[in-house]
């Protein structure tokens, strides 16, 4: 390939929009260009890039004995009603019409797709194990799509969904997802941490995340600095607090005025307190009914672990009105003591420790002090409810603290059981003739978002620094001097040589200076490049050179390709 015939705008500036180095890099080495927010082109390097990622995965996931297939884009409303997912799925996917007024929507995933088609097909027991996979692409519609291919609107994932008669045969090929996950990630010199997670969106159990750490991430995961326990923001535990502790003694709640103070702050100040005396009553409606959900107040609720123990979906602030209704006070004066019967007390597992506390009175303007946990109000339960902090004892082994990072997810895997299969008729007849429904798994890899998570884990100063599995071009053999005929011809030999033993080779044959040359080489990323320059009309010798840690031999003609080799595979 010539550079002089390809098309690779660089740019010495990345656009002021441009806020992390993957966005910056992929912009200015002319590997993508926006259309609009969270919404890209691939240029050809980018698509190489995107490609080899793809071909990586499409080797591993043969491997593991997985099949591909390709679905449709648009899903028709009823399938996703049948499931119950067309109101509830979040976020909210972007949907259309044909002319006909038929609603689809724009798949976010494809759970209902590949139930409703093994549905079809699949009759007997002897017709799974089955895994199929797809790589296509997906639409979210994010309300702020940021960090260039991080969080888009429109992206390519790959997505595989197994199917087995029962749970050990659903854990059988859960494993065998796993293990290719490792070795894509591995082949992509992408490193990265297994944590645990909430499925969301999705339900299931067994969900595991595949993160990469950077600062750059969107995500926030907890690694404990002992046992190496590792979850993600929605679901890390710290350690619950030792035992409850008795109430007996004290006078009971004391009615204090606290005018016009809304804040936890504003409460401590007034009431000469401090947070971590204080519980914070959050009103919430869930499944019809209203939960008052408590937690210290130095802490933060965690809403999916409330909706976790919920079990449900459908969890949202009370608004202003409601929480007049239902405890007589305006916002900021929520309290557990008194409230109607048919609110659900749920509190975090601290709250349970806590000496007497302050809650608010459910009046205006006004607290309870020296209320006592479990004599004055009764919560339904304990449960962890509070956001992981980084610092906080870790809750798997209570001698390590939770240390945390930012991350990128790049895949994620969980067993989903036969919520679809039950919902869509995927059943089949086991040994016994009896009909059982398939009982599934789901496995998920953001492509296009690896492409990113490449360049931030692997970029210097001066560009990017691709892992040869994933370089648009291995080599980039750089002609300084265009114009003479015999360095032309070592360069065209030396390509021709490269690309015989296998390496993907590019010659920048640019009328462009030899400054422009090494700084684009050094942008675009080649993980080697080969100087053919003044040294070698005169001596015949070439300069190679390795991008990551500048390692450099100089070398005869016919040894190139040779050391090439080596270069890229040490
Ligand atoms: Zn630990």
């Amino acid at each position: 390939m010539k550079a002089s015939q390809y098309y690779f705008p660089t740019l010495r500036q990345a656009p002021a929009e441009a806020e992390i180095p993957s966005h910056r890099l992929l912009l200015r080495g002319g590997f993508i260009r926006p259309l609009s927010a969270g919404i890209f082109s691939f240029l050809p390097l980018g698509l190489r890039v995107l490609r080899k990622v793809e071909n990586v995965i499409r080797e591993e996931m043969g491997a593991a004995g997985a099949l591909e297939v390709f679905l449709p884009v648009l899903h028709p409303r009823e399938l996703w009603e049948r499931t119950g997912r067309w109101d509830s799925f979040q976020p909210t996917p972007l949907r259309t019409q044909d002319r006909n007024e038929r609603v689809f929507l724009l798949g976010p995933t494809h759970e209902e797709v590949i139930t409703d088609l093994v549905a079809r097909d699949l009759t007997s027991y002897k017709q799974v194990p089955l895994t199929l996979y797809q790589i296509q692409t997906k639409f979210r519609d994010e309300i702020r799509p940021r960090g260039g291919l991080i969080r888009v609107k429109e992206f390519t994932m790959k997505d595989a969904y197994s199917f087995d008669l029962n749970r050990e045969g659903l854990d059988h090929s859960y494993q065998a997802m796993y293990d290719a996950y490792v070795r894509i990630f591995q082949r992509l010199e992408l490193p990265v941490v297994v944590v645990e997670a909430e499925a969301g969106s999705m339900g299931g159990h067994d969900t595991r995340e595949f993160m990469v750490l950077n600062e750059s991430g969107e995500d926030t995961i907890f690694i404990c600095d002992t046992c190496g326990y590792s979850a993600n923001v929605e679901c890390a535990q710290p350690a619950a607090p030792p035992g409850a502790r008795s109430h007996d003694s004290g006078d009971g709640p004391q009615l204090a005025q606290t005018p016009n103070a809304r804040t936890i702050d504003q409460v401590c100040a007034q009431l000469k307190t401090t947070p971590d005396r204080l519980i914070k009553t959050l009103l919430y409606r869930a499944d019809g009914g209203f939960v008052a959900a408590l937690i210290r107040g130095d802490r933060d609720l965690n809403e999916f672990k409330l909706r976790g123990y919920l079990g449900t979906e459908q969890l949202t602030m009370a608004t202003p009105e409601e929480i007049l209704q239902v405890t007589g006070a305006p916002v900021g004066f929520s309290g557990p003591v008194g409230l109607p019967e048919e609110v659900r007390i749920v509190a975090d597992c601290e709250i349970q420790a806590m000496a007497e506390a302050v809650v608010g009175a459910n009046r205006a303007d006004a607290h309870l002090l020296g209320v006592r946990v479990g004599v004055d109000f009764q919560p339904a339960e304990y449960v962890d409810l509070r956001e992981a902090r980084h610092g906080d004892p870790c809750g798997k082994c209570s001698r390590g603290t939770l240390q945390a990072h930012r991350a990128i997810e790049v895949g994620h895997v969980f067993k989903l059981g036969t919520k679809y299969s039950a919902a869509l008729d995927a059943i089949v007849d086991d040994e016994q003739g009896q009909q059982q429904p398939l009982v599934m798994g789901c496995y998920g890899i953001g492509v296009s978002r690896i492409v990113a998570a490449l360049v931030e884990a692997h970029h210097d100063d001066n560009g990017i620094s691709w892992p040869a599995t994933a370089a648009p071009f291995q080599v980039a053999v750089l002609l300084l001097d265009p114009d003479q005929p015999e360095p032309r011809a070592i360069a065209e030999k030396l390509v021709a040589a490269l690309e015989a033993a296998g390496l993907e080779a590019i010659l920048d044959d640019r009328a462009e200076r030899p400054g422009v040359k090494f700084k684009d080489a050094d942008l675009i990323g080649y993980p080697l490049r080969a100087v053919i320059g003044r040294r070698t009309a005169e001596s015949g010798e070439i300069e190679l050179r390795r991008r990551r840690d500048a390692q450099e031999q100089v070398v005869s003609a016919d040894q190139a390709v040779g050391t090439a080799r080596a270069m890229l595979a040490s």
